[in-house]
């Protein structure tokens, strides 16, 4: 299948016709770009469910706050193509924000209480910016399936969620988070990191499995193994903006550990926000 690069809505609703008149199962993976082996996995996922594959790269402006990252977030179009052209992607959807956002725009999803919990308290106005974008992409796309990372998976819960409420009937899927072989997850913001912050970063999901394992054998109770965690990841270097477990579903607190359950953190490594987290069954 060759590979159709759209930059507008109008060309990637040409492409699209063409799969749709074809009979083709489509999947739609939403990313932000410089894109690395966790988008490729995602793509692989879809290309199971789907006959057609299309990605959008879209560095999202209304998801930043004002001193987060936005301008410096990488941006490597070129390179991107050519690995989606690779993975056999059917349509690389990449436009510049006035495309999605043209003048005068002004409606927003609200992503409701699940966006003012973990990341959601630190980051104000982060996951309605994603629910207004992901709104906006699935409808434009109106894929059979999207697929997202579990390496995000906030945003994912809060995906369902919208799509549920707002009668969005696409299939909403989860991909496993792709790890290097140190055990850090994957991130376009990886990049970020200096040579001695990366040396510690996989400390990151290394206290994530030790609490996990502390709260599988339930010897220790919840507070006390998520405060050793948080002490360990001080201790390593970060600073810690949360390390919480909840509820794999509605993301309710779990004061008391019950199988299974979700383990979150979110914790800076200088200028750098790492998040991450794992299934304790
Ligand atoms: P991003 O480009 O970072 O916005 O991510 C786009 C999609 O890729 C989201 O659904 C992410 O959850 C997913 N993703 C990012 N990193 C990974 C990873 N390491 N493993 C699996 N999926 C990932």
């Amino acid at each position: 299948m060759q590979l159709t690069v759209a930059r507008d809505m109008d060309s990637l609703q040409d492409a699209l016709a063409e799969l749709v008149l074809a009979g083709k199962r489509i999947a739609l993976v939403p990313t932000m770009g410089a894109l690395h082996d966790g988008h490729v996995s995602l793509v692989r996922q879809a290309q199971e469910l789907a006959d057609a594959v299309v990605v959008s790269i879209f560095v999202n402006p209304t998801q930043f706050g004002p001193n987060e990252d936005f301008t410096k977030y990488p941006r490597m179009l070129e390179s991107d193509i050519k690995k989606m052209d690779e993975a056999r992607v059917a349509i690389v959807y990449a436009p510049e924000p006035d495309d999605l956002y043209p003048v005068g725009y002004s409606t927003s999803v609200s992503a409701g209480a699940l966006a003012t919990i973990l990341c959601g308290r630190f980051r104000p106005g982060h996951f309605d910016g994603v629910a207004t974008i992901v709104t906006k992409l699935l409808l434009r796309t109106l894929p059979h399936v999207a697929v997202f990372g579990e390496k995000d998976y906030q945003q994912l819960c809060i995906i369902r969620r919208v799509a549920s409420d707002l009668d969005i009937a696409i299939d909403i899927v989860g991909a496993p988070t792709v790890r290097e072989a140190d055990g850090l997850a994957m991130s376009s913001r990886n990049a970020y990191l200096s040579e001695k912050e990366r040396a510690i970063a996989p400390k990151l999901h290394e206290v994530l499995q030790t609490v996990g394992n502390a709260l599988r054998s339930a010897s220790v109770p919840v507070k006390a193994a998520l405060d050793q965690g948080i002490a360990a990841l001080k201790k390593a270097g970060f600073e810690v903006d949360y390390l919480e477990l909840r509820e794999p579903d509605t993301l309710e607190a779990m004061e008391q550990f019950e199988s299974p359950a979700r383990l979150l953190a979110a914790a800076w490594l200088g200028k750098t926000r790492l998040i991450d987290n794992i299934e304790v069954e």
